[in-house]
Formats: C-alpha cells, sequence, structure tokens
C-alpha cells in the first residue's frame, strides 16, 4: 500500500503554507514561532525548493542555486533562523570576469569597484561616487519610469565596459535587462555590491536541514510528497487546501508556488476579480536556466586562484540577447572548494550556469533533447578547459540540468529560476485584497527574488498573515469541507 503522508494530519490548522522553497520556509518558521499552528506542504520528497542539492556516486554532492548571495543574509538568518544558520555564512574572496572586453578579479565590494572603475576604468571619482549614491539611495517608492540602460547613460556614457561589469553580474543573477526599471537595479546592485558576495559552509544540505530542525522545533507540521491541487475559496475567504482526496482547512494560505499557478491553477480566476485577472495575465516570467555540474575525479584539485565564481564570456559586448540565447557565449562558473562542506570528502566541483528559455528545449523532441543536452556539456567544457586545463579528463562526473528540470523538480511554470518580473509583486501583495486570507510568498519582482530576497519577503508575508489572524475573528468551517 503506498504510504499515507498525510498521516494523523490535522483538520485544521491556523495556515497553511504551500511550498517549501526558502519562502515558503521561513514563513512556516516564523509563524509557528509566534505560537501559530502551521501545516507545511511540499509536493517534492526534498525540502528546499529552488535551493537544493543532489548527490551522486563518489561522495559528490551538487548545489544547484548556491552561488552567492547578499551579506543581508547573515542578518535575516540570524533574525528568523538560528544563530547557527547565520554563523555558517562566509565570504567568497574571488570573482572574476573574462570577457572580450576586461578580465579582472575582484572582491566585489563598493571599495574595490570603485577602485577599478577609477583605475582601470579611467572613470572620475566623483562620477563613481554619485553612481553609488543614486543605486543605494533608490528605494521601491520612487519614481519607476527610468529604466537600467538609461540610468547607465546617464552616468556612464558610450561606456559599454562598464555596463557589462556593473550589470553583467546581475543579469546571470536574477535575469534582470536594460530594459528593467532603474530601482530594480538600484536595490540588487546595493544589496550585492556593497558588500561583497557570500555563501554558505556546509552546504545547501546542510541549511535545508539546519532549517528543518528549526521548524520541527518551533511545531510546523511538515508533510513531503504532498502536490496541493487546490486552495479553496468560499465567499471571497480563504477556507483551504485540497489534495490526495483530502481538504483541510485553515484561517490563512500562503502559496509559495509560482505566482501564475497559485491565481490561475491553485486558486482559479474565477475568484479574482477580471481587472486583477488582467493584470495578473501580464505578468513576465523570469527567464531559466541550464546548469552543467562536474566533479573532479577524487584526489585531483583546482588551483585557488581560479577563484569562487567567474562570469566568462566570449561576447565582444553585453548584451541581455546574447546571455538569453541558446547559442551560449558566457557562463558563470562557480568553483567549489573541499571547505564548502569541511566534513566532507575532500572533493573539487564545477558548476557552470546560463540564462536561458523555456521555449528553446521545451520544443525539442527526446532526440533532439538529449543531443541538446549533450552539446551544452560538450561546449561547456570547451569554454572550461581554458580555466582547468585537460578538465576533460580530469572530470568523473558530468551531467547536465535545463529549464525543462527546473520545472520538473519545482513547478515553476516554464521553469522560471526567479519567479516573475517586477510587475509580479504588486500582483503577489494585492492577492489577500482579492481572497481574504490568500498570501503569496515566493521568488518574484527582481527584488523578491534570490535566497535573500524570497527569505525576506517570507517574512513579511508572515507578518501580513500574523496581523490578519490577530484581527480575523476566525470563520466558522464550513461544512462543505467537512
Ligand atoms: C540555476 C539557478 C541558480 C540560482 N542561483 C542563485 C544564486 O546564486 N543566488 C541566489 O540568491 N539565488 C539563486 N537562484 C534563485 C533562488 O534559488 C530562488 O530565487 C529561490 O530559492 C526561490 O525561492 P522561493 O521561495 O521562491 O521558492 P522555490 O524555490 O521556487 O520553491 C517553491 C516550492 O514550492 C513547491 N510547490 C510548488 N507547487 C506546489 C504544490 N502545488 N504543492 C506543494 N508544493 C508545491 C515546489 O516543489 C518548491 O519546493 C538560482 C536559481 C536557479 C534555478
Amino acid at each position: 500500500m503506498p504510504k499515507d503522508f498525510l498521516q494523523d494530519v490535522r483538520s485544521h490548522y491556523d495556515a497553511i503554507v504551500i511550498g517549501s522553497g526558502l519562502g515558503g520556509l521561513t514563513a512556516a518558521n516564523v509563524l509557528a514561532r509566534e505560537g501559530r499552528s502551521v501545516l507545511l506542504l511540499e509536493q517534492h520528497y526534498k525540502l528546499g525548493g529552488l535551493a537544493t542539492w543532489f548527490k551522486r556516486p563518489g561522495g559528490h554532492i551538487f548545489d544547484i542555486s548556491l552561488h552567492g548571495f547578499p551579506q543581508g543574509m547573515v542578518k535575516s538568518c540570524r533574525r528568523y533562523w538560528t544563530s547557527e544558520i547565520a554563523d555558517s555564512i562566509v565570504q567568497l574572496h574571488g570573482v572574476r570576469f573574462d570577457n572580450p572586453m576586461f578580465s579582472l578579479t575582484t572582491s566585489f565590494d563598493r571599495k574595490d569597484f570603485t577602485r577599478l572603475l577609477i583605475d582601470r576604468f579611467g572613470i572620475e571619482p566623483a562620477k563613481v561616487e554619485e553612481f553609488f549614491n543614486t543605486a543605494r539611495g533608490m528605494n521601491f517608492y520612487d519614481d519607476q519610469s527610468m529604466t537600467t540602460g538609461q540610468l547607465f547613460e546617464k552616468y556612464f556614457p558610450g561606456r559599454g565596459d562598464v555596463v557589462r561589469l556593473l550589470m553583467e553580474p546581475i543579469t546571470y543573477a536574477n535575469g534582470s535587462t536594460l530594459e528593467d526599471p532603474a530601482i530594480t537595479y538600484g536595490i540588487v546592485f546595493s544589496n550585492f555590491m556593497s558588500k561583497g558576495v557570500f555563501t554558505f559552509e556546509g552546504g545547501t544540505d546542510h541549511l535545508v536541514k539546519s532549517m528543518e530542525k528549526e521548524m520541527r522545533r518551533n511545531g510546523v507540521d511538515i508533510r513531503i510528497n504532498c502536490d496541493v491541487e487546490r486552495i479553496l475559496v468560499e465567499r471571497g475567504v480563504v477556507r483551504g487546501v485540497e489534495l490526495a482526496g483530502k481538504k483541510i482547512t485553515a484561517d490563512a494560505v500562503i502559496s509559495n508556488s509560482n505566482l501564475r499557478s497559485t491565481i490561475f491553477s491553485l486558486t482559479g480566476a474565477e475568484y479574482f476579480d477580471p481587472a486583477f485577472i488582467d493584470e495578473a495575465k501580464a505578468v513576465r516570467l523570469n527567464n531559466s536556466s541550464t546548469q552543467v555540474y562536474m566533479a573532479l575525479k577524487e584526489g585531483d584539485e583546482i588551483d585557488r586562484n581560479t577563484g569562487d565564481l567567474l562570469f566568462c564570456s566570449t561576447a565582444p559586448e553585453f548584451r541581455t540577447d546574447l546571455l538569453l540565447s541558446r547559442d551560449i557565449t558566457s557562463r558563470t562558473f562557480s568553483f567549489y572548494y573541499p571547505d564548502i562542506r569541511p566534513d566532507g570528502k575532500q572533493r573539487y566541483l564545477i558548476v557552470s550556469s546560463t540564462n536561458a528559455h523555456y521555449d528553446d528545449w521545451n520544443r525539442l523532441s527526446p532526440e533532439e533533447y538529449e543531443a541538446s543536452k549533450r552539446d551544452l556539456i560538450e561546449t561547456t567544457l570547451e569554454s572550461l578547459e581554458q580555466y582547468v586545463p585537460n578538465c576533460r579528463e580530469r572530470i568523473a562526473h558530468i551531467e547536465a540540468a535545463t529549464p525543462r528540470t527546473f520545472e520538473h523538480y519545482t513547478k515553476h511554470v516554464s521553469g522560471a529560476s526567479f519567479g516573475t518580473k517586477f510587475e509580479g509583486l504588486a500582483v503577489s501583495r494585492t492577492l489577500p485584497e482579492q481572497v481574504r486570507g490568500l498570501y503569496h510568498a515566493g521568488s518574484c519582482g527582481i527584488i523578491m527574488s534570490g535566497w535573500l530576497g524570497t527569505m525576506n519577503y517570507g517574512v513579511i508575508v508572515a507578518n501580513d498573515v500574523l496581523n490578519y489572524l490577530n484581527t480575523q475573528v476566525p470563520a466558522p468551517t464550513p461544512a462543505v469541507l467537512n
């Protein structure tokens, strides 16, 4: 008989969280810490969503999305998780760029970018200072009419090389383009580039296991292999969820699932105002990614000077369309040294990431898809050869993931790596105005995506839910759900 993953589940909770990405996990933990009863439902057999890892024979553990995050993670982890988690965050020191315009290594913070812009790129110190202050001073309520491209043109007219230095990592990081509002760049840039890039010592597996332990300590009822089929709504109020033939009621539901799936598949367009639905339909998804995972043979090593993060490109200039093209010219290599998992086996790993369009992969026949993956692996090795000589002979394991892989494991529409574009945030935030008690806390709007963005968004939404629950006289559970 198949295992019942909902065995002994209660019939009612204060809040149900659908999905265990970093946004869902953090929202569940914050609510439970405040004494609320919380049910966390994850469709996959592992928690973490895109913050995940996988193991391969030989002691290799690959991280999917642990390439780098801003220093703000330390504060957020300390406040909303544990000191142990916060204390495991360490800085990446070697961030490299290698492209036809320039090759350099940076500590990726404001001081070093200032040095580079003045000494290497010949920009006036006052201009650099003014640019950083403008980027740093931007906030969500600022005028949103200026685009990132216009912001660069204002400070560094005609300087494609400067734009590349300042923009390429952000495009890799969240798929944002020169056409996106400058505010999105300003916020991400000052978060990322003011104090460097950080990672989690112990790997994603250690992080997620620590989070699970903390959630259990706070009383979250965690259920994996639980695919929520429907969010139940009655007379404009959320009532709970339905899955595996069961209805479970709750005063509030937080969906960490993709924003579009939350509205159109899990809830249903009929529960929202037509104007809201039009707005939701207009929300653009962010792009997806491909990755190639490589492990060096046991005993082999990568020279530490290779760096931790390498933004490499053969494209003569920076163009977002080139970064997204299936004809890959630009890749980010993450090099993982044994100190990422000090307690693990002494393994050296490399993950190559590229931004990608879902349709470039989805339209392929099974044979074409396999051939395209082989080509991705082959071209990645060609590119890696100049940074890790003789890599073909040195690699013990290699495999590729595509937008279809990300869609398969997380149910993200079109395998979106960073949820939705900027306009998704307004739709996500106004969800509870449409259906009382229904919230969304997952990657959206560039700012609320990535490890730090989604974690912080989980906190914001958990606080909204706490306010709602505290002021709400819970409605009697309707008979229809019993
Ligand atoms: C290749 C790649 C590299 C990345 N690199 C970085 C990086 O270096 N730095 C960084 O900060 N960010 C990075 N990111 C982005 C970052 O990983 C994500 O923004 C973040 O982890 C998303 O968190 P989330 O809370 O939105 O949830 P997600 O991770 O999207 O998780 C959503 C969860 O909901 C579950 N779910 C969906 N539908 C249902 C349902 N019906 N029932 C039950 N469960 C459901 C899914 O299974 C999943 O577990 C990367 C992403 C990718 C794909």
